[in-house]
């Protein structure tokens, strides 16, 4: 007899849930049977919201933020912003941090990550040939890099600068003072204020 075990439905969601960033087999688990537990009109929202998600969010293919899809990006397509002076960043959740320091008024570019030859993540898997073409095509006199502190986000900038010096950009980077080894989630609004007023040049 085999053992017993959830319905298939159930040991399906648990697995999707498992494959999410932070959740283990036992958070897995006490979410599908809390959902379960609050009847089925809790599931159908949350199914809703993920189908809402993949149908109406898409990512910005100048800077690769977040727009809703068929809409213009709140970000390139404003004409309050500055065009000369494009912020690199890891992360789409990046962009609003920055934002909310209030420090810069400028476009920013999405990388997608940092180089990390351990997790296989090389040049191709970010949008480094993007950034390349933006320079030019919108007459960019400043990439600022900000990047996490680390070994990983250092080896990244450095590869950025080395890329970006061929097209002549003046290329800087966050003052010293952003915390050792963290991305700017581990920053708040005022470090970030200073560390990008204090930037200096690569
Ligand atoms: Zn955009």
């Amino acid at each position: 007899m085999p053992a017993l075990d959830y319905p298939a439905p159930i040991r399906e969601l648990i697995l999707q849930m498992k494959s999410l960033p932070g959740i283990g087999q036992r958070s897995a688990e006490r979410l599908v049977l809390w959902m379960m537990g609050r009847g089925h009109a809790r599931a159908a929202e949350l199914a809703r919201a993920l189908v809402q998600l993949e149908q109406r969010v898409g990512i910005c293919s100048e800077c690769g933020f977040f727009i809703e899809r068929d809409s213009a990006c709140g970000l390139c397509e404003s004409d309050k912003r500055q065009k000369t002076v494009l912020c690199v960043v890891e992360q789409a959740a990046d962009v609003l941090r920055l934002e909310r320091s209030g420090a810069f008024s400028g476009l920013y570019h999405v990388l997608g990550g940092r180089l990390s030859p351990l997790d296989n993540i090389t040049p191709s898997d970010l949008r480094i040939r993007e950034l390349a073409a933006r320079v030019p095509a919108l007459g960019v006199e400043e990439v600022i890099l900000a990047l996490s502190a680390d070994v990983e986000g250092e080896a990244t900038s450095n590869y950025l600068a080395d890329s970006l010096r061929p097209l002549g950009v003046k290329v800087t980077r966050l003052a010293q003072g952003m915390p050792a080894g963290g991305g700017l989630d581990h920053v708040d609004e005022m470090t970030l204020h200073h560390a990008l007023s204090g930037r200096r040049a690569m």
